[in-house]
């Protein structure tokens, strides 16, 4: 039977289901660049580069080893501009009967998929996502009958599952996590070692010209273009981490630097989430450096907890609480996205550094994603769905399946506690104690109110008042009210102005 094999943009592996068992002599490859996809939001500059410009690679790839693969591109004269639109097309001008398919991580992109099932005289069979770790269905099983599901414990039962760093049942050093030796500030005598960057080849030369004349006004600079675009330069990418990252991953995972970009964090999302790295080889060049004895414990725990843990965790979540949770909104917040998150022009020094790099490299590390632009938009009272369009923009690596969890859920809490047993709200003392930022602030950290506190100060125990009703009864939340409740009634009136004066500001610009 003839096959149409469908491979989308974020699916570049070679080893991904939708090509196993490919009869190259009866079935051919269908991969298309959609103008619906390049548009559902105004994704950075960067990212759109950098998923054209793989998938080129990847089709060229696949035709290297005789495999026949049909490529819409984008600015091709009869592309429909929408994956229903370009199937048909195919499937008329192929006279396929059958197609496979390998399910999309995102919850839009698989209705299109379901719908296909209706196209009379067509099979339509959709496999599993074999790049995971951890199936759809065995998170079901897992999650069963367990009235919370905290990251945690499935962390927990992938290590005892896949066997990395545990003595037979035994957690490798004796504890499960090590987190509290996982927080350390930066010194200056640290050296941060340069991130890996790759040089553009024709192909990516070519789509840099598309996307510079067609996505111009999108957000983000091309200049810094430097990620990987084919399988052989993300495993160099990874390799150069694991050599002069991993080692120090463990201690400073936390840590924020004025001028330091990626510090000793990995850069690979955007290429496991788009298929050129598999988390299980992720893992297992961890572990042979760690056995190797060149990286140590915390570290090599700390990163094995990303990629088993919240990374796998996170995409069950996602498809556990789909679509309905999207909707929810446990703060009420209403506020608009303040136009300084596209600009960075804010007198706020942690907020203004952490959007001019979001900007330069489609990327920013997990604190500066959680406590400093997550965070404000928390305590600011953001409206979810502007927050999560903006960090959907903003990054290489954002696709909805771990862009949302981590936003509405991680960051916002919009959930109401699905995900995080707490909100991640934190005044400037933290972002003090984690950075060198408020050294070149024009506000004062330690200044609780009046002329040059810290914004994040008074708006986070304003935070705490207006939502007491919903976070008092947290008992996580015990030691933030004990101490709003030493404060007297004048000091709680005065944080109250000084927010919504502060707030009043944000909405007028
Ligand atoms: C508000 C917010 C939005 C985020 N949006 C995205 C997103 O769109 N895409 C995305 O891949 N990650 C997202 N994250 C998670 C995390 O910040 C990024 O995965 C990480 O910063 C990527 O950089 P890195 O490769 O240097 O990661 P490292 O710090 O080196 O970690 C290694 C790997 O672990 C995985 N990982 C770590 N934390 C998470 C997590 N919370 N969820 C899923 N995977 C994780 C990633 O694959 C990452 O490459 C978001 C986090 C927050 C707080
Ligand atoms: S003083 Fe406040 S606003 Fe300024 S950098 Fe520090 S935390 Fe950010």
């Amino acid at each position: 039977m003839k096959t149409l094999r469908l491979i989308m943009g974020d699916q570049l592996s070679r080893n991904i289901s939708a090509l196993h068992g490919i009869d190259p002599d009866h079935d051919l490859v269908l991969m298309t660049e959609v103008w619906d996809e390049a548009t559902s939001v105004r994704h950075h500059q960067q990212k759109l580069v950098l998923v054209l410009s793989a998938m080129r690679h990847f089709a060229e790839s696949l035709r290297n080893e005789s495999i026949r693969v049909d490529y819409i591109y984008l600015d091709e004269k009869n592309n429909t501009g929408s994956f229903s639109g370009e199937l048909k097309r195919a499937i008329k001008r192929h006279q396929v009967e059958k197609v496979i398919i390998t399910e999309p991580g995102e919850w839009r992109v698989r209705e299109i998929i379901e719908g296909f099932k209706t196209t009379p005289g067509l099979q339509v069979e959709i496999r599993d996502d074999n790049r995971f770790l951890c199936s759809q269905a065995e998170f079901t099983r897992w999650s069963a009958g367990r009235k919370t599901l905290r990251m945690e414990y499935f962390y927990r039962w992938m290590r005892r599952r896949t066997g990395f760093l545990m003595n037979g049942s035994e957690p490798e050093g004796g504890s499960w996590n090590y987190d509290s030796s996982n927080r350390r500030a930066l010194t200056k005598k640290l050296v941060i070692p340069p991130r890996k960057r790759f040089k553009l080849d024709a192909i990516t030369v070519e789509v840099v010209n598309l996307v510079e004349k067609m996505f111009s006004h999108h957000f983000g600079d091309l200049e810094s273009f430097g990620w990987a675009v084919t399988r052989a330069e993300a495993l160099e990418a990874l390799q150069d981490f694991i050599e002069h990252g991993l080692p120090w991953f463990g201690d400073y995972q936390d840590a924020m630097k004025s001028g330091e970009e990626f510090i000793f964090h990995a850069a690979i999302s955007p290429y496991l989430n788009l298929g050129l790295l598999i988390p299980g080889e992720v893992c297992s060049a961890v572990m042979q450096a760690y056995n190797q004895g060149s990286v140590p414990l915390n570290s090599a725990e700390g990163f094995l907890r990303q990629i088993i843990g919240w990374r796998e965790y996170i995409r069950g979540f996602y498809w556990m609480y789909m679509p309905a949770y999207k909707k929810t909104n446990y703060f009420a917040a209403t506020r608009s996205l303040p136009s300084f998150y596209w600009s960075g022009d804010t007198e706020l020094n942690c907020l203004r550094e952490t959007i001019e790099v979001t900007s330069r490299n489609a990327y920013a590390h997990h604190i500066q994603r959680l406590m400093i632009t997550g965070n404000f938009a928390l305590l600011a009272g953001i409206e979810p769905s502007q927050v999560e369009e903006w960090y959907l923009i903003v990054y290489a690596d954002a696709y909805d399946w771990v862009e949302l969890p981590n936003t509405h859920s991680m960051a916002l809490y919009a959930d109401g506690g699905l995900l995080s047993s707490k909100p991640y709200a934190a005044s400037g003392a933290y972002i003090n104690r984690m950075s060198d930022y408020c050294s070149e602030c024009v506000y004062n950290p330690r200044l609780k109110l009046g002329a040059g506190a810290c914004p994040f100060n008074y708006l986070y125990w304003y935070f705490l008042i207006i939502n007491e009703d919903r976070l008092r009864p947290n008992p996580r939340m015990g030691l933030p009210y004990r101490n709003l409740d030493r404060m007297s009634d004048e000091q709680k009136y005065m944080i109250k102005q000084q927010a919504e004066v502060f707030l009043a500001q944000i909405d007028s610009c």
